[in-house]
């Protein structure tokens, strides 16, 4: 763990810029991280939720269905896969649109928005220290996710700085990362939700300008 540590640490070293060079550097080490992360949640058995939603067995088999759903504000439906150590989500970018997650994208249970780490009432089982910390934050300047430590009951996030060197810690960039179960259990019926969530809070703040 160490080790892992300390690369992640030289990711954040500062570099010289240059005009030529483009300005997100993705340095090896963290690219290491990111490609040997493995899944936190347990495997998928389909034979093990009822699939409401789908019209058979075969039809719900046929969902690739993650760990989740993240609904980009361009429409498009992103699978959201949690995985373990430091960066819970790795990048997340729109498959479509290339945009960031903002508040108005809408996402599972897997990444449920949180007011404030300040407020936030921690649940005792993210104190146990053998779990993961289940928290994060996205940084809304790269995309990339943190994972939260816990600092004498509070959620911290002071020994993760973004090696893009952006603060990118707006409103609505910090989660709790919830269960998977309710998105298992039902997964085209939760995207269908989630989208229409979406397109109505979209048609409100329209109408709200007007
Ligand atoms: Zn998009
Ligand atoms: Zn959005
Ligand atoms: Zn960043």
């Amino acid at each position: 763990t160490f080790s892992i540590i300390s690369k992640a640490l030289n990711a954040f070293r500062p570099r010289p810029t240059s005009p030529e060079c483009p300005p997100i550097v993705v340095s090896q080490g963290l690219q290491e991280q990111l490609d040997y992360a493995q899944p936190a949640e347990p495997v998928w058995h389909a034979a093990e939720y009822e699939c409401a939603g789908a019209e058979s067995l075969g039809a719900c088999l046929r969902i690739d269905t993650g760990d989740g759903i993240w609904v980009c504000c361009c429409g498009h439906e992103n699978p959201l896969v949690h995985y373990q150590g430091a960066f819970p989500f790795k990048y997340l970018k729109c498959g479509r649109c290339d945009r960031i997650l903002c508040p108005n994208c809408r996402t599972s249970e897997i990444l449920t928005p949180i007011q404030s780490i300040t407020t936030e009432v921690l649940e005792d089982r993210f104190n146990k220290p053998a779990d993961e910390v289940r928290y994060c934050r996205v940084c809304r300047a790269c995309g990339l996710t943190h994972r939260a430590a816990i600092d004498g009951g509070q959620i911290d996030f002071s020994h993760a700085p973004c090696p893009c060197g952006k603060v990118g810690t707006e409103d609505g960039s910090y989660f709790h990362i919830g269960e998977v179960d309710a998105w298992r259990r039902d997964p085209p019926a939760r995207a269908v939700e989630l989208s229409l969530a979406r397109t109505m809070a979209a048609s409100m703040r329209y109408m709200e300008k007007q």
